[in-house]
Formats: structure tokens, sequence, C-alpha cells
């Protein structure tokens, strides 16, 4: 055990030697920042190229700041000041968590790809504002390309040539792209109801509120085209009235009340998500004015969808006669990382279709969204589960493997290139299947009343702003994001190879933690209470003998503090960084809560309402250093022992 509080801890342990992956090499900066020498020489270069770029706009204007001959002596005060501040504020940085070492596996964070990094870096000078092509004439066309990008990825059209490609774009993270998912699956399924209030009678429109309501996303797109066709051949002099008629009787035109009291055959919509669904979505709802009380959350079997419990759901709200907006499926799940089956969700779509009642399917892939790398060939077609298998021990889980083949038949996606895209904040994204409906989020009314006008499809998006929630937003994002993509392109070839390394790894540290709890029997009941389907793995722990729920949390939160960070500590004494989460039993579940306490020995839930667990995100492709031969896996289990028995001494249950 270390004696020294600047004691760095056990050197990382040996592990037997793996193939290196040296395509990974130049990707970051690196844990002890190996490629210090290629990131300055790129900084260096582009920022030269664009004081260049701006000496040549006009090089006959003067420069009209002194140069340096003749400082005055604000100046000199003014730097000094500026000096000052920027040490004071690298030395503060120096206390920031490490998200770049293999020590770190707490959040879903890492080390910055080095094409991301140096792009941001070299577009922030020119500060582009994607809000609109006049703003961002280079940065805004790279934000539709990513949408194209990341469409091809999930196995959506990515033609802009064909009438029903996808289109995504990006915002500040996951939270503002489940919002714009929810914008969309209402403007969709409100435009139907709004043309029927309207009186548009020559569109062969649904009989009743309620089927208007319900139409296929796919319908509800095919009417629009029919309005759009139908408009556009009236007299000129009518087209002016027929818009403003259809205008005024839109959602987006009334507001929820106004619409759904106009409406009194349809009640407000529901939303339904897992109850694994992280908390964005209760933003989402509150944002869009349904409140709270229209987010359902389902139950989930092992912190997966439980299909058959939104099969009931859906059953009793077509009985009920309750529309549902959307049902969200969880690729990835913050807590556990794991993969609600897509396609069941897709399935229980079509038997509700015959009971009349229609919603979107959105896929919060946030997390897990890069994974679909795996699944891609280079040609742009599916992997088979053979093809995904063979680079691993275990994954993919059949369900993950069906999950991911079935994101080409939902409507949109959530994916979060801060996240396993290796970013920098704040880079989230909204992808849709079809870009067709995108028109009714507009803000400029024009695009829902022509189906021709702006002519093609890039030159639509150039006005960004016209479609997404947010107003002036980073370029400099948009061409991080698009550069990494255009060097590692998403497919299992190229960005795949992280992935890769990371559930490789995971399956690496469920192993190790397998065999750590075979080891430890003697001090500690150990599980890793959900198969992880990814490269996130929690452990559950209660000290051997211990029958008390309250005694395991404590000790599980004793080990979190030597995990998490300590700004009133030097940052060397923390030896590995990993998280907690907890397993709420009401949420978990009867059968799983049951499993879950009698595996760890413990009888009753004490009057404790959850259990904490220890959460670890793999997600740096270095735990396993392959070039050292040492896995800083079994170091962080190795320090989890020291720490275990240090714990257990302290209450006396071990001899010290
Ligand atoms: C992280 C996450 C979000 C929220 O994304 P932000 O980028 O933090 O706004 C939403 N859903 C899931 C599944 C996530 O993991």
């Amino acid at each position: 055990m270390p004696t020294s509080p600047f004691h760095a801890g056990d050197a990382p342990a040996a592990c037997a030697p793996a193939a290196h992956d040296y395509a990974l090499d130049a990707c970051f900066l690196g844990p002890y920042g190996e490629n210090d020498g290629l990131l300055e020489k790129l900084v260096v270069e582009f920022l030269r190229d664009h004081v260049y770029w701006r000496r040549n706009f006009h090089p006959e204007d003067p420069p009209p700041i002194a140069t340096a001959a003749a400082r005055q002596p604000d100046y000199l005060d003014f730097e000094a000041r500026m000096r000052r501040e920027l040490h004071q504020l690298s030395a503060a940085l120096k206390k920031s968590v490490p998200f770049h070492s293999p020590r770190y596996l707490g959040h879903m964070v890492s080390d910055l790809l080095l094409p991301g990094l140096a792009a941001q870096m070299l577009t922030l000078p020119y500060n582009p504002n994607n809000v609109s092509e006049d703003a961002a004439p280079v940065t805004v066309d790279m934000e539709v390309q990513v949408g194209l990008q990341l469409a091809r990825m999930l196995g959506y059209p990515h033609d802009p040539q064909q009438p029903a490609c996808a289109f995504g774009h990006l915002t500040s993270g996951g939270t503002v792209a489940n919002y714009q998912a929810l914008r969309l699956a209402l403007a969709l399924k409100a435009f139907p109801v709004a043309l029927r209030a309207a009186g548009v009678v020559e569109l062969d429109l649904p009989p009743d509120d309620w089927s208007a309501f319900n139409l296929s996303g796919a319908a509800s797109i095919a009417l629009l085209q029919r309005w759009q066709a139908w408009l556009a051949a009236q007299p000129a002099a009518d087209r002016a009235a027929w818009q403003a008629r259809v205008e005024a009787e839109r959602v987006e035109q009334r507001g929820l009340h106004g619409f759904f009291a106009a409406h009194p055959q349809l009640r407000e919509p529901c939303v339904l998500a897992p109850v694994t669904a992280h908390y964005s979505w209760s933003k989402g709802v509150k944002l869009l004015g349904l409140g709270r009380d229209q987010l359902q959350l389902l139950p989930t079997r092992g912190m997966r969808l439980d299909p058959e419990a939104l099969e009931t759901a859906l059953t009793r709200h077509a009985r009920e006669r309750r529309p549902v907006l959307m049902a969200v499926a969880v690729l990835g799940g913050t807590e556990y990382g794991t993969v609600d089956p897509v396609d069941a969700v897709l399935a229980a779509r079509l038997r509700a279709r015959a009971l009349g009642l229609d919603f979107c399917v959105h896929v919060d892939a946030a997390w897990g969204g890069y994974l679909a790398t795996l699944f891609r060939a280079e040609d742009g077609s599916l992997r088979t589960p053979a093809q995904v298998g063979a680079e691993f021990a275990r994954f993919p889980a059949p369900e993950v493997h069906a999950a991911f083949a079935a994101l080409a038949d939902t409507d949109s996606v959530t994916v979060d290139p801060h996240k396993l895209g290796y970013l920098p904040y704040g880079a989230g994204a909204f992808v849709c299947r079809d870009h067709r409906a995108m028109a009714l989020l507009a803000e400029r009314a024009d695009y829902v009343f022509h189906s021709d006008a702006p002519p093609d499809y890039l030159a639509r998006y150039r006005s960004l702003g016209q479609y997404i929630p947010e107003g002036s937003k980073s370029g400099a994002s948009a061409a991080a994001v698009y550069v990494t993509h255009k060097v590692l392109p998403l497919d299992h070839r190229h960005f795949g190879r992280l992935p890769r390394a990371t559930v490789r790894a995971a399956e690496a540290f469920q192993a190790r933690a397998l065999r750590f709890a075979d080891e430890q029997a003697a001090q500690v009941r150990l599980i890793v209470p959900f198969a992880p389907d990814s490269n996130l793995v929690c452990m559950a722990l209660n000290p051997a003998g211990n029958g008390s729920l309250r005694a395991a949390n404590a000790f599980v939160n004793g080990l979190h503090d030597s995990l998490r960070s300590d700004p009133q500590q030097p940052l060397q004494l923390k030896e590995f960084f990993g998280s907690v989460t907890s397993l709420r039993f009401d949420l978990l579940g009867a059968a799983d809560t049951a499993r879950i306490l009698d595996a760890l020995g413990l009888a009753a839930t004490d009057g404790e309402d959850r259990l904490v667990i220890l959460r670890h995100t793999l997600m740096n492709p270095y735990l396993i250093d392959t070039q050292n031969g040492i896995s800083y896996i079994d170091g962080y289990f190795a320090f989890l022992a020291r720490q275990m028995r240090m714990l257990l001494a302290r209450r006396g249950q071990v001899a010290a």
C-alpha cells in the first residue's frame, strides 16, 4: 500500500502482449502527449495561414494597430493583465479531470481526436456561425454533410439526389437533439389534422382527426407533398388564402392548448420511453409544453426496454384512444450502456397500426450511436453478426446486432459526436430518415407551401437556422465533426477501430471482474449486474457476510470516494477515476431486484430504495497498453483490492 501521500500507486499490471493497432497511434494527443509535435505543427501552420489570409484580404489597407516598435504603456498593461489571467486559468485548469488518461474510467468522455481538435482550433479564428450561409459560407455545408455521413452510418438513405434522403444537423448536445425529435414528431403528426381543419377537401384526407393524427410518418410526408403540389396548381389569386387557412390551423400557430381544444376527438399525446431514458426526455416534454405527465416510463428487463410492457401500453392507448407521439428506444443507456430492442419497438408499431395507433420511433443513441460503425461495411452495407463477432469474445449479443440492424427503419436518431465521437463539446446531432418532414419545422412558413423552393437539398439547408432549435452556433464545431468523419469514415475499417478497441477492453474488464470476484470471495461478493451490451461495465459489491443494504451502499460510496475527483487534493494522488450510479428498485422491477440482491447475499432492502454500484465507462483506447505490455484494467482491480482491504479493515471486519 502507498505510504507517501504522493505515491503514484503500483505500476500498471503486466498483461499478455496483443496485436497493437498502429492506426490508432496518430489519432490522439495521447496519454503522455506523445503527438505534441504533430499538434503543435498543425496549430502553428494554420494560425500562420489564417494570418496570411487576413493580410491578403486588402493588402493596401495599412495596419490600424501600431506595430511592435511603438507599443504604448496601455498596450503593455493590457498584455500584462491578459497574461496574468491566462496563466491563472492555465494553472487552475491543472485541476481538471484527466480524461485523456487510461486511468480514467469515469464518465462518457476521453481524449479528443486530433483531426477534430485541430480542425476546431484552426476554424475558431474564422468564427463561422452556422445559423446560415451568410455567416458561414463554408462550414454550413459541412454540417449538412455531417448529417449525411451520420445517416449513412445509421443505414438511412443518404443520397441528396433522392427525394427521400435523410437529413441531420448538429446541436449543442443530445439533450437538444432529443428535443428536436419531439418537435419534428409533433409537427408531422399534427399537420394532417390542420389540413382537415382548413377544409382542403380535394386532398383525400383521413376521415377524422384521430386517423389524421395516426397517419404513418411516410403517409404524412406523402400528404404534405400532395398538398404542396395541389397548392402550386391553384390559381395564384387563391394560393395565399389557402396558405393562410392551413397556417392558422397548425399546432405551431395555435399552440398545444389551442390546437387540442379545437380537436376534442384528440387528447394530448404521450411519449413512451424506458425507465432508463436520460433525463433530457423529461426536459424535452416540459419544453414542448406537454408536461412530465405525458412522459410514460416503461419497465425494463435487465435494464433493456421490455417489449411486452410496450405492447401492453400501446394496446391500452389504442383502446382508450390516447394518441402516442413517439416511442423512444435507447441505444446505449447512459447508466448501464444497455441497448433497447429497437427491432421489437418497430414490430410493436406494426401491430399498433392494425389498431389504428401510429407514432414516431426515435432512437436515443447519444451514447451508442458511433458503435454503429462496427456494423457498417466500407461499401455501406450491414455486416452480419458473424462478421462483427469475429473481432470479439462475446460482442455483439444477437439482440444487439438486431437493434443496430433495425436503425435503418426508425424515424430519427440522436447521436453525440462529443461522446463516442471523441470530439470537443458541444456537439450532438439529430438525424431524421426523410428530410422532407423538416419543412414543417421551418420558421419561415413558405417552406411548407413550396415543394420546389429552394431548388436543391444543400441550398435549402444553407438556411439552417430555419430548422434548428438554436440560432447562432459554432461552425468550428461542424468543421471538427466533418473533418473527423473524412479522416475516419464511419465504417468498421476506419472509425470502427476505436469502438473495437473499447468494446474489447470492456470484454477484458468484465472477464477480469469475474476473476476478481473469485479471488476476493473471502472479502466481498461482486457481480456484474447486467451483461454489458457495449463498453460500459457496472459492478455491484457487498462485503462478505454483510446483510445490510445500507452498509453495502456505504461500502461502495467509500470505494467511490477514492475514485472521484477532489479539487482539494493534488491530482497525482488519484490512482484511478470511476463513477457510481444507483439501481433504484422501483425502476429496476421486482425480478431484477430480487436477482441482484440475492446474488449479493442481501436479504432485504433495509428501507433503502436503491443499490449503489460502480460504473466504468471504457472509452480510452489505451486501457490495454500493448506497446509496454501493461494493463490498466489489471491495475485498476489491484487498486480496488487495496481500497477494499483498507475500508474493510477500518470497519474491523477484516484484521488490518
Ligand atoms: C448523454 C446522453 C444524453 C444527453 O446528451 P447531452 O449531450 O449531455 O445533452 C441523452 N441521451 C443519452 C442516452 C445520453 O447518454
